[in-house]
């Protein structure tokens, strides 16, 4: 089976590698060259263009940035309003099933989705949660939009690069599932950073009060096996001065989706637009591109006591 793999990223350049170990053959592409050769290191075929790899191939997976990213390569850029490069719909010759890995908005999917279908093509939304470490140990989880049939058909691809693979319903299905929890996930990391300051404040050992709350009704992921407290928790991204990981402002682009979906669907969603707002003033004071878990600093009041 040929795959043509589209965006070598953190996340694209080990999840093609792990095509490549499960014996597909894979073509790659993405704008940046060192990512290409990168590739062809572990064993890839390098395209100079998506269509040059697309055209022919059984099967397409993505994993750009954003919407933008995803509309331009598929719909054109003349989609995003700038000029008018045609996308890779009209251009295919062939019929590869289309897996967008991407996190973008649901609308964006759908809108994607009913193109490819317009163009006689299949398409499925199967953004992950499981993030870097996640990629290159295959253990991703991949949450998909799509029909059923398609499903089925992209499950051997998908269990090379993933453990656990849902299928949430019809397209744009796994873009609002991994909104909802990424969401959660924002809010519960802000929560338990809070705690563990608010404890700390208060005479508290971190790793004592994490233990036991824990043990109690207020253990949850990331307090467990993600503790945002530096020390308490061995090979935390914490641990690590908060460097690599899931970064602040990945995060405050899966709130933002969030916020987003909750505009158009009227859901109150005053916990994530809280969440939202603490990441984006973090991000303000220079902590982007640390790991989210360094929310912690925002209590900072509480660590340095
Ligand atoms: P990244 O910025 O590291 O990689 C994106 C890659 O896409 C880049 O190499 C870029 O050059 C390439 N690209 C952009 N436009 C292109 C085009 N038109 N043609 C070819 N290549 C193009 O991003 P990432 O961290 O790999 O994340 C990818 C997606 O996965 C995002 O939607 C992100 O939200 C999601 N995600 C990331 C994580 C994480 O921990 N990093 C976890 C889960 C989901």
């Amino acid at each position: 089976m040929k795959i043509a793999f589209i965006g070598l990223g953190n996340m694209g350049a080990p999840m093609a590698t792990n095509l490549i170990k499960a014996g597909f053959e894979v073509h790659v592409f993405d704008l940046v060259e060192e990512a290409l050769k990168a590739l062809e290191a572990e064993g890839a075929t390098v395209g100079r263009s998506a269509l040059e790899i697309t055209d022919g191939a059984d099967v397409v997976v993505s994993m750009l940035p954003a919407g933008r990213h995803v509309r331009g390569l598929y719909l054109g850029t003349d989609s995003l309003g700038t000029d008018s490069e045609p996308g890779l719909f009209s251009r295919l010759s062939s019929g590869p099933l289309i897996i967008d890995a991407s996190t973008i908005s649901p609308d964006d999917a759908r809108v994607v989705g009913a193109a490819a279908t317009e163009h006689g093509l299949r398409y499925l939304d199967a953004p992950v949660s499981g993030g870097i470490g996640g990629a290159q140990a295959g253990t991703l989880t991949f949450i998909v939009g799509g029909v059923a049939e398609d499903f089925e058909s992209a499950r051997p691809v998908l269990e090379a690069m993933g453990k656990n693979i849902f299928h949430a319903g019809s397209v744009g299905s796994g873009q609002v599932a991994k909104i909802c929890n990424n969401m959660l996930l924002g809010i519960l990391m802000s929560g338990t950073a809070e705690a563990l300051a608010l404890g700390v404040r208060n005479g508290m050992d971190p790793a004592v009060l994490s233990e036991i709350m824990k043990q109690s009704s207020g253990g949850n992921w990331a307090l467990n096996v993600y503790n945002p407290w530096p020390g308490v928790m061995e090979g935390s991204a914490a641990s690590r001065d908060y460097r690599g990981g899931f970064l602040t402002d990945l995060m405050i682009k899966d709130l933002g989706l969030a916020w987003q979906l909750a505009l158009e669907s009227g859901a109150p969603v005053p916990m994530g637009s809280e969440a939202r707002n603490l990441f984006m003033q973090h991000s303000a004071q220079g902590n982007g591109k640390l790991d989210f878990s360094s929310i912690q600093w925002f209590y900072r009041a509480g660590m340095e006591s």
